[in-house]
């Protein structure tokens, strides 16, 4: 039978996304910010998990 194993099969559906900070995409994204927009649902910020620990979650909150 047929071996359909010789196509190469793009990651599409996996959780990829890049780092704001290194501009690396990254398999273990994490959330380190949330934009809210005006018009539209607006976008997450993610990091990968080199930068989240040294990304500052809220540089102007006082909460601790
Ligand atoms: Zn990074």
């Amino acid at each position: 039978m047929g071996t359909p194993d010789k196509e190469p099969r793009l990651p599409v559906r996996m959780p990829v996304r890049m780092c704001v900070r290194c501009e690396v995409t990254t398999e273990t994204p994490v959330v380190v910010a949330v934009v809210h927009q005006n018009s539209g649902p607006g976008f997450v910020v993610y990091a990968c998990q080199t930068c989240a620990v040294r990304y500052p979650p809220q540089p102007d909150g006082g909460e601790r």
